[in-house]
């Protein structure tokens, strides 16, 4: 165990944990929201430094990274744990179990990546804010040895935790739930105004960045929420690739799966707004290549993970030239 970073004591033997909005307050011998960050004695450890649950390679486009390095495979690591409460969680096994580990330190898992010939390594399956000190040391070192470093997240993080890691991760997709303050607090317990401020604080710090909404019927699928979604994010960069991810029964919620009528719908609203939007975890033709945002010519064909760059030269659209948001 390692001693936690951004946690204060609050009297007796109790602490604050000042990593994510939460700010649990912890008793001695317990743990906060996440599980994963125990009171010992006064002092906050975390239960995940170097404990992972999955290690695997994995398309860039799993992630889901459509404009990061399209068509690399990146070493993708999960350990366990979240800071938030989805019952639709499609990873709850991870999330909100307590899964087999194996032990790979920062070293270790650097080595692995170098060994596999992979470029990078992306923090993943679940959230990897409440691994900050392993992510943080991971992904210093990793950029220290020339890897890229991309975190798949929901983006619940305080400011100052969040600065220290934009020094080192190059790429992030968030997870943006729903427009809907009320729907964040009561389905997620997170808040939907942090994640607009760190998303915006992230999009300013010319990280690159995705977003990804898992739509759920009767949940965050509404077209005036997606109006209004959209219209947000491009306000902020209408550049930044939305993916609208279909959603399947699991956890606690068994609804039925999102109608592909419903992604076709919030999907065009999406595109009236933004200049990148896809649609996942569905075998529509819609949504999945990428096309020039002026001129139309199809710059990325994809067929699952099978992925064609076509028509993109020295980083701009071949046909008319338009600078694009892709790092090849
Ligand atoms: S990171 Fe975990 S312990 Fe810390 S405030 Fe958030 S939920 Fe609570």
């Amino acid at each position: 165990m390692r001693e936690a970073l951004f946690y204060e004591e609050i009297g007796g033997s109790k602490v604050r944990c000042n990593l994510c909005p939460h700010h649990c307050e912890i008793e001695d011998g317990h743990s906060g929201t996440c599980r994963v960050r125990i009171n010992k004695g006064g002092v906050l450890y975390t239960l995940t430094y170097g404990t992972l649950s999955s290690i695997s390679n994995d398309p860039i486009e799993k992630k889901p990274l459509y404009h990061f390095h399209p068509g690399t495979v990146i070493l993708s690591v999960g350990s366990w744990g979240c800071n938030m409460t989805c019952p639709w969680c499609q990873n709850w096994e991870i999330a909100h179990e307590k899964p087999q580990v194996q032990r790979v330190n920062p070293d270790r898992l650097i080595d692995l990546t170098l060994d596999r010939e992979l470029e990078g390594i992306a923090y993943t399956y679940n959230e990897p804010i409440v691994s900050f000190e392993f992510v943080l040391d991971t992904s210093r070192m990793a950029s220290a040895d020339g890897l890229y470093n991309v975190m798949v997240t929901n983006g619940y993080i305080e400011e100052a935790p969040l600065k220290l890691l934009l020094q080192t991760i190059q790429a992030m997709n968030i997870d943006l739930k729903g427009f809907n303050p009320k729907f964040y607090k009561k389905r997620t317990s997170g808040d939907l105004e942090t994640i607009k401020k760190n998303i915006k604080t992230i999009s300013d710090e010319g990280l690159h960045l995705e977003l990804t909404t898992l739509v759920i019927p009767g949940e965050n699928d509404s077209e005036e929420e997606m109006e209004e979604q959209a219209a947000w994010i491009a306000s902020v960069n209408d550049k930044i690739p939305l993916h609208l991810s279909k959603y399947y029964p699991a956890y606690k919620f068994n609804k039925p799966p999102t109608p592909d009528e419903t992604l076709l719908k919030l999907y065009a609203i999406a595109k009236k707004h933004l200049k990148y939007v896809y649609l996942g975890n569905t075998n529509l033709n819609q949504g999945r290549d990428t096309h020039c945002p002026v001129c139309d010519n199809l710059l990325i064909k994809r067929r699952g993970f099978n992925v064609e760059i076509v028509g993109i030269q020295d980083k701009k659209c071949s046909k008319c030239q338009t600078d694009l948001n892709i790092k090849l």
